[in-house]
């Protein structure tokens, strides 16, 4: 069983992820994008972690919808509504219980997941985070840690993708032969984790 505290450590896990990798996600964004999507991702994630430092939401449930709302309020460029959006729906379909099942927050991380694509218009092979994060939720219900390893191999798997969402989709097949940078965050976040639960 997850509780508040198996979230609270990946979300904390996450922000150090991001923290650590920020200057190569912002030099992903660089040739297909604006080069901001570390620096706004180390951002919200900061705020995430301040905030669950302070209020200190009880359940799972709790934690997701206010790391969500922070994402959403604190990021500026695409990536913050959709990771955002990903928490909070998480949270919200895992209600007001202490403890949740590994298969029922697997369960509610892939409905979220379909959200976000539903959200950004997007699919997978449109070179986005979708493209590691629906591998990663299917793989979800075997382990965090088969979640983390088809997250990166999604991710891996933008590069010879022509983007067809986002910024990077203004560069036509310029953009081809570049690792996407919100996949290559989905990554690190499910990388993620799989630290909290080891
Ligand atoms: P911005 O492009 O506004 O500067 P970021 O740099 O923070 O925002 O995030 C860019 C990432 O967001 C892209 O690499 C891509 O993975 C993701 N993204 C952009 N648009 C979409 C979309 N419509 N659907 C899903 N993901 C998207
Ligand atoms: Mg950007
Ligand atoms: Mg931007």
């Amino acid at each position: 069983m997850l509780d508040a505290g198996f979230f609270r450590r990946w979300l904390t896990a996450a922000a150090a992820a991001v923290d650590r990798e920020a200057e190569r996600l912002t030099e992903l964004d660089s040739p297909i994008g604006d080069a901001d999507h570390g620096s706004n991702l180390q951002r919200g994630f900061a705020a995430v972690v301040t905030t669950l430092d302070q209020e200190a939401p009880a359940t799972p449930g709790a934690v997701l919808v206010l790391a969500g709302r922070q994402l959403i309020s604190t990021v500026g460029g695409a990536s913050g509504p959709l990771y955002g959006t990903l928490l909070r729906r998480t949270g919200k379909a895992l209600g007001e219980a202490a403890e949740v099942s590994e298969q029922d927050f697997a369960d509610a991380l892939k409905e979220s997941v379909e959200a976000v694509g539903r959200l950004g218009g997007a699919a997978v092979g449109d070179k986005t985070m979708l493209d590691a994060l629906v591998p990663a939720v299917d793989a979800l219900a075997e382990s965090f840690t088969a979640a983390a390893a088809a997250a990166e191999k999604g991710a891996e798997s933008t590069v010879p993708l022509q983007a067809r969402k986002g910024r990077a989709s203004y560069l036509g097949e310029r953009s081809i032969g570049h690792q996407d940078p919100g996949a290559t965050s989905s990554a690190l976040i499910v990388t993620a984790l799989a630290e909290a639960a080891g």
